[in-house]
């Protein structure tokens, strides 16, 4: 038997690495960045107390926290890729480190400049926007002064902030416990043998085609978690009651409507979503039912949820091949997109190959004064090219918005930004289902796409139903026991999966594994995300030339809007539920298409 050893970074091929000198030539050169940092930081005490008294001062400012910002960045932009090259190289480690202390620095530094500008009068600013120059910074401003009603006085933010890491504690427990020190019991690998189980094993095992090594997957799963039920239970209380508090102290009428404040979303979006995506389940039963046929189960349980449909494909994608496929899906997007797509190539934006310590999985990074940049683990499977494409996605967002925006309006929400990478993996689908005639290929993609949907809608619109549950709950001053947490989790669950599986009860205990819970209504941008990715593909592939050019322009808006308002544009009108309804509506025609070739 041959054993494959994993290549040493000096053995791959130059053409399969990223060009990092483009950030900068040499490392030499970063150190001679590095130390100009404290001489750009010192002068913003100058600043101080000194914002309200002259537009120009105002301006200077913010245009001199830009540029600090921005210089920051790519220092750390270059330290952090380096060390993603190979995590056991100790020199780009402490690099990395080096520059991550001063980035708080910086932080801590220009901290003072947004609750000064909150604080000045309104007249003050109205005066100000009359200044040309100002108008560029309107937006800024603005978004910046909607926070006035949600501030209190000097003192009391102060109080606040060093309040502020405690109020994380229950998510640091949780995460210790998730992380370190939960231990799992053996379980059956599948092959014969036994296997300590873990996080990453689980998602694994499940969709083993053994039965029996699902269940047991599953029982040690939930056994393990059922044995720290209560202990979780205070964590996500404590989570819970901090965003509850918090809220209230800053004036906003609920925890919900707090955390849409930033990206100025109302709650009817929130709910409509629910509201929506639960008036469709029936399309949802449909899927499962499905399962339940192809699997020929008399019963479906929660454990068999992952099982792939189809039969993995024993295809080999060699990384030309990836290329091609990726250049030809976007096609639709017009000569634009293309060249700069090209460029990601040719000018080595991509580290494509594993090599030993290299950072595992994929992403798409970069800042302002770089090009971006994609990490990969490329392995030649399908699931590599579908990444490939949704790296490339958010490389081309940040790509167009960083050249056509300024600094201050380059960053993309987070609400937008897995827009642009999932519309991608929507023109993969597509162009593939449309150049195969492999029957097998076509229902690996059918059922590639019907998971997406159950995965990123249906299940983040399931938890976004309970996160908003919870936190009612406990804005009533329901206390949230293990048992509470059970029977809302449940009773969500089989509304969810519905009438074709007989849910193990374990499954109750869900919420206590579910790491999403912590980060404060985030979950739904999931869906919302991916039907807008559903639409715009869809409006990308009619071939109308108005549509693919909103598409373009959409990419090119980084945050000179709010997210809403940018979406808006391409024809996605999120306040409405039609953007829901047909994401759903291209659910039920895979659906179709899926029941008729099985
Ligand atoms: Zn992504």
């Amino acid at each position: 038997m041959t054993v494959k050893k994993q290549a040493n970074r000096e053995e791959l091929p130059v053409k399969m690495t990223w060009d990092l000198t483009r950030i900068y030539t040499s490392d030499e050169a970063w150190e001679e960045d590095f130390k100009k940092i404290d001489e750009i930081i010192r002068p913003f005490q100058d600043f101080k107390g000194k914002l309200k008294t002259s537009s120009t001062i105002l301006i200077e400012c913010l245009k001199a926290s830009d540029e600090t910002k921005r210089f920051m960045e790519k220092l750390y932009t270059y330290a952090n890729l380096k060390s993603d090259e190979d995590k056991g190289n100790s020199h780009y480690q402490a690099m990395l480190d080096k520059i991550t202390s001063q980035y708080f620095n910086m932080k801590a530094a220009l901290s003072w400049i947004h609750p000064e500008i909150i604080a000045i009068d309104d007249d003050i600013i109205s005066e100000f926007l009359k200044d040309r120059e100002h108008k560029f910074y309107q937006f800024v401003l603005e978004k910046l002064r909607r926070n006035k009603p949600h501030t209190l006085s000097e003192s009391e933010e102060r109080i606040l902030a060093m309040l502020a890491e405690i109020s994380n504690v229950p998510y640091k427990t949780f995460s210790m416990l998730n992380n370190a020190d939960i231990r799992f019991p053996e379980v059956p690998d599948g092959e014969g043998g036994m296997v300590e189980m873990s996080h990453a094993l689980y998602s694994k095992l499940r969709e083993n085609k053994d039965r029996v090594v699902r269940k047991k997957a599953f029982d040690a799963m939930y056994d393990t978690y059922g044995g720290f039920k209560n202990t979780l239970s205070a964590t996500i209380d404590g989570a819970v009651k901090s965003g509850v508090i918090n809220s209230r102290i800053r004036n906003h009428a609920s925890a919900l409507q707090a955390n849409l404040f930033p990206d100025n979303i109302e709650k009817s979006v929130y709910e409509n979503l629910i509201r929506v995506v639960e008036e469709n389940l029936s399309l949802f039963h449909r899927y499962v039912d499905l399962r339940k046929r192809i699997l020929k189960l008399d019963d479906l349980d929660m454990y068999d949820l992952y099982v792939p449909l189809v039969k993995e494909l024993d295809i080999k994608v060699s990384w030309e091949q990836a290329c091609e496929w990726a250049g030809a899906c976007i096609k639709p997007l017009g000569p634009e997109y293309e060249s700069v797509l090209n460029r990601a190539f040719s000018e080595r934006w991509i580290d494509i190959l594993e090599c030993r310590g290299k950072r595992s999985g994929a992403y798409s990074g970069g800042c302002y004064d770089t090009n971006p940049y994609i990490l990969l683990n490329y392995n030649e499977t399908l699931d590599s090219v579908f990444t490939l494409v949704h790296e490339l996605g958010h490389s081309m967002h940040s790509y167009f918005s960083n050249s056509t925006q300024e600094y201050c309006y380059s960053d993309y929400s987070i609400f937008v930004a897995e827009v642009a990478s999932t519309t991608n993996e929507f023109l993969l689908t597509e162009y593939l289902l449309k150049t195969t005639n492999d029957h097998r290929f076509t229902l690996y993609l059918l059922n590639h796409l019907c998971d997406g949907f159950k995965g990123t809608v249906f299940r983040q619109v399931q938890f976004a139903e309970f996160e908003k549950a919870i936190y009612e709950k406990a804005e009533a001053n329901i206390p949230l026991t293990v048992d509470e947490l059970n029977r809302t989790y449940y009773a969500i669950n089989k509304k969810y999966y519905g009438p074709a599986i007989t849910a193990d009860k374990k499954i109750e205990l869900e919420w206590a594994c579910i790491p999403h819970f912590y980060y404060n209504f985030y979950v739904y941008k999931y869906a919302t995300g991916f039907s807008a990715a559903a639409c715009l593909s869809a409006d990308i592939l009619s071939g109308d030339q108005k549509k693919v050019a909103a598409y373009i322009e959409f990419l090119k808006s980084g945050s000179s809007k709010y997210p809403l308002e940018i979406l808006k544009d391409t024809g996605v009108d999120l306040t409405t539920t039609a953007p829901i309804l047909q994401g759903l509506k291209k659910f039920e025609q895979t659906l179709d298409e899926l029941e008729e070739l099985l």
